[in-house]
């Protein structure tokens, strides 16, 4: 099929055998995460692109496509200056897998040319930008672009206009109906060989040109063809808060399917020495005696600690931390449960919920309870109501009935992707 655009720019559907892989090529993904949108804003009052879609950032989505996609050498995340705080957060999950990030411009068209010129100078032969808020780009579109790219100057993503499309007058008259038979939507990835984009980008910003709304628009302006792959309803660009819950919704769907719910359950005990402080759930509390043990001995995170890594099958934590090594004497606790919370991201989960039960006569718990799951909830970067935090007495049975120590049992709820 051949269509001609509406700037004489000729495009071609794709369609063909798979693309052959030049592992030789070097092939960079670059992603716009620099607006400001506040429409659909994060709950921290960050743009869209940090909002929370079905448990992670919205961002982390395509981040993840891209760099999941075995024709992709590298991916670089162009973001505001505003928001190296939340980035570094959303960076973190994936480790040095992700190239720096660079700071965009004013417009989105300034933070792709600023994204591009850090690419320069590192033999980068083809780039393929996209949109951070669009969460649903498969690996299927990233071919279609890779492969698009191969024959033409560049490729983009796009989907044919099913709607009637209507011209109106000034009063919301319908003037004229408008043919559609030629008409794309453009998405993202756009992709085009990196000397020829940054060459057009160049020479738009040089010559004052600062209108266009897409990459593919300062191609085509530059001469260069491309062509139209083949996209997807679902690759659409999150921009109102109405498109993020429907987001949320199909990303649930798709969660669910993909994933398994696996719990796993911890228990820790330990003796009670003479001393001024014990540390319960992350939490100090003063007394006259402490919890005996290598570490700060807190009971209750390590029991914690144990439940996640039962969960995923990963050992316990004295394999991961063992006593006998003298560089975990008096370390706190809260790293062992950090490394546990980390684990579990390494393998793309995240956990659902936690609950720790104390068995002790003292101290009382209560007045400590949401201090204790507020450390967690923080340590987890978890919602609290996630966190459960419990105490009982063993009624004066039994070691701890006797004041002899602390008992903790516990158990996490973790979503983990289903891998066959
Ligand atoms: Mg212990």
């Amino acid at each position: 099929m051949l269509y001609t655009g509406d700037m004489g720019v000729q495009v071609r559907w794709i369609i063909g055998a798979p693309r052959e892989r030049f592992p030789g090529v070097k092939t960079v993904a670059l992603i716009v995460a620099a607006g400001r949108g506040t429409r659909a804003a994060a709950s921290s009052g960050a743009p869209k692109q940090y909002a929370d879609l079905a448990g992670r950032p919205l961002l982390s989505y395509a981040i993840a496509a891209f760099l999941d996609h075995p024709g992709i050498c590298s991916v670089k995340v162009v973001i505001h200056r505003d928001d190296a705080a939340e980035y570094a957060g959303v960076a973190a999950a994936f480790g040095d897998r992700l190239a720096p990030p660079v700071v965009g411009g004013a417009t989105r068209q300034e933070s792709v040319l600023r994204g591009l010129q850090a690419l320069a100078g590192q033999r980068v032969e083809r780039v393929l930008i996209h949109d951070a808020a669009r969460p649903f780009v498969s690996s299927g579109i990233i071919e279609g672009v890779l492969r698009g790219l191969d024959e033409h100057d560049g490729a983009i993503a796009a989907v044919q206009v099913a709607d009637t499309l209507k011209q109106a007058n000034a009063s919301g008259i319908i003037a004229a109906t408008v043919p559609r038979q030629s008409l794309w939507r453009a998405q993202t990835p756009q992709g085009f060989r990196f000397d020829d984009i940054l060459r057009a980008h160049c020479r738009a910003a040089a010559e004052g040109c600062s209108e266009f709304t897409d990459d593919a628009s300062i191609a085509e302006w530059a001469g260069l063809r491309v062509a139209l792959t083949e996209g997807s309803n679902r690759n659409e660009k999150i921009t109102t808060a109405e498109d993020l819950e429907m987001a949320q919704r199909l990303m649930a769907a798709e969660t669910a399917r993909a994933t398994e719910i696996r719990t796993g359950t911890g228990f820790d005990v330990h003796r009670f020495a003479p001393g001024n402080e014990v540390w319960l759930c992350g939490v100090a509390i003063p007394n006259d005696f402490r919890l005996e043990g290598h570490s700060d001995a807190d009971v209750g995170l390590h029991a914690l600690t144990d439940s996640i890594l039962g969960a995923i099958g990963d050992g316990d934590i004295g394999a991961h931390f063992p006593p006998s090594d003298p560089q975990w004497k008096g370390a706190a606790s809260q790293r062992f449960l950090s490394d546990a919370a980390r684990r579990v991201a390494e393998r793309g989960g995240s956990i659902v919920n936690v609950d720790v039960t104390l068995l002790c006569e003292l101290p009382k718990i209560g007045p400590h309870r949401d201090a204790m799951r507020k450390a967690i909830a923080e340590i987890l970067e978890l919602d609290i109501g996630r966190v459960g935090v419990k105490a009982t007495t063993t009624e004066g049975l039994g070691f701890t009935g006797r004041r002899e120590g602390i008992a903790a049992m516990a158990s996490a709820s973790v979503r983990l992707p289903i891998v066959d």
